[in-house]
Order: structure tokens, then C-alpha cells, then sequence
């Protein structure tokens, strides 16, 4: 909850910071400076958008498993209509070597993106770090419209072990959920066709089964779960709601 609560005073941190040209964090691009779920019907519908273009930069020894890789391109394909394609590129960046917080992230990407919408093509970032959360809770997170970031050295040090998460297993189900908060779940601008928030956590699915509950991008998650979890009904029907397949 306290997450949530930061991450929504950083969001109008960027929005009372826009104009200054020295902001350390605003892109350059005016549409990604939106808030988180602002894109979600672009993202979801071909409307305005028809491909979708994923630039991943990871730092040094986290580069994404191809399979993960193959995993979310197939999520994303079940659930988007991009009859022009879905791609994924990665990209190596210097380490950061250090503790991230939702500030430290948005400067790096603003530093090192280059990504942006471009004609009928989408445009989303997922940086990947060698550091730790500052809470040490947090798995990853997505902010702005088209921003996420995963802790790729936490996820690496709790998967893989016993009673643990495969490393394909858990980056794949972290960035499946925060994906979901891209494409607007849970009410987050794709309305909810039946009431199933989990009011108390934030945008999250109440049902424990589901990708989006809540504990998913948390330590507090780590060994719920032996196989990525699957959206359940209730956010699948949102998302085609909002223009999803
Ligand atoms: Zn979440
Ligand atoms: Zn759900």
C-alpha cells in the first residue's frame, strides 16, 4: 500500500515537474510521461496503435531468459490485438551497482531509453537492474504509461533454489503482472466489468489465484506460487472490455 501511495505522489512528482528543463526525470517524449494506465486501450486495441515495440535494457549479468522472453511475447499476443507484431529487443546498459528507488529508476530510463511511439507503433521500456529495491520488497514495478522495472539480481538471488521459482518461472510471472498494470488492471484504466479489486492493496485482483494479486511482485509472494499464474476471468474480461482479444 505504501508502495502504491509512492508511486502515485512520483506520478504527480512528473506531472508539477513537466516544464522544467532541467527535470531529471521527465522523457522526452510528452505521451509516456502519463500516468500509469493511461495507455491501456492503446496497448489493448489496434485503434490508434497496430504494433507494439518492447525495449528492454538490462545491466550487466541480467539480461532476460530468451524463454522468458517467448513466455510474455505469447502473453501479450493473447491479449493485445497488434496485427502488425509484438517485438522485443534487449540491450545491455552500465551497472548500476546500487539500491534503486522509484526517482533513481525514472532518471536512468530518462537517461537511457530510446524507445517512443512512432507513427502506428507503440512503444513500452522495461529496465532491468543489478540493484535491490530500497525496501527490499519489491520484485518490480510499473510507473508512467509505459515504463517498468524489474530488480533482475533479487529476482535472480530467490528463484531458482529449493522450493523456489524456476529464474524463467518468476521473471516471467513479475513482468506478466506488471504488464497487467500496463494494461490497466486492477482499475487502473481498464474499468472492471465486476467488482474485484483488492481495495486494500491497491490496483490488485482479490483472487489469490490470479496474476494480479498482489503478493505476485512482492517477497511476501516468493513460494506461492511453482508455475506463473494465469489472469482469471474477471481481469481477462476487463481487458477485452478495453479493447483486449
Ligand atoms: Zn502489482
Ligand atoms: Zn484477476
Amino acid at each position: 500500500m505504501k508502495k502504491i501511495l509512492l508511486l502515485f505522489s512520483f506520478t504527480i512528482l512528473f506531472f508539477s515537474c513537466k516544464k522544467q528543463n532541467s527535470d531529471p526525470y521527465t522523457l522526452p517524449d510528452a505521451y509516456s510521461n502519463q500516468a500509469l494506465g493511461t495507455s491501456a486501450h492503446d496497448l489493448l486495441s489496434a485503434d490508434k496503435y497496430t504494433t507494439l515495440n518492447i525495449q528492454v535494457q538490462y545491466m550487466p549479468g541480467y539480461q532476460l531468459d530468451p524463454a522468458a522472453i517467448t513466455n510474455v511475447t505469447n502473453y501479450l499476443s493473447a491479449i493485445c490485438n497488434k496485427p502488425g507484431g509484438i517485438n522485443i529487443t534487449q540491450t545491455q546498459i552500465t551497472g548500476s551497482g546500487d539500491t534503486l528507488n522509484p526517482s533513481k529508476v525514472a532518471a536512468l530510463e530518462k537517461q537511457n531509453r530510446t524507445a517512443y511511439n512512432s507513427g502506428s507503433t507503440i512503444s513500452l521500456y522495461i529496465l532491468v537492474s543489478d540493484g535491490y529495491d530500497t525496501s527490499v520488497s519489491t520484485l518490480g514495478f510499473s510507473y508512467r504509461c509505459t515504463s517498468i522495472c524489474l530488480f533482475g539480481k533479487d529476482i535472480f538471488d530467490h528463484s531458482g533454489g529449493t522450493g523456489e521459482m524456476s529464474r524463467v518461472n518468476l521473471e516471467t510471472s513479475v513482468l506478466e503482472h506488471e504488464l497487467g498494470h500496463i494494461l490497466g488492471l486492477v482499475n487502473l484504466g481498464s474499468p472492471m466489468q465486476t467488482a474485484h479489486q483488492d481495495v486494500s492493496h491497491g490496483n490488485h485482483c482479490a483472487n489469490t489465484k490470479c496474476l494480479m494479486y498482489y503478493a505476485i511482485e512482492l517477497h511476501v509472494g516468493l513460494g506461492l506460487f511453482s508455475t506463473v499464474p494465469l489472469l482469471d476471468t474477471n481481469c481477462s474480461n476487463d481487458l477485452h472490455a478495453n479493447g483486449g482479444k
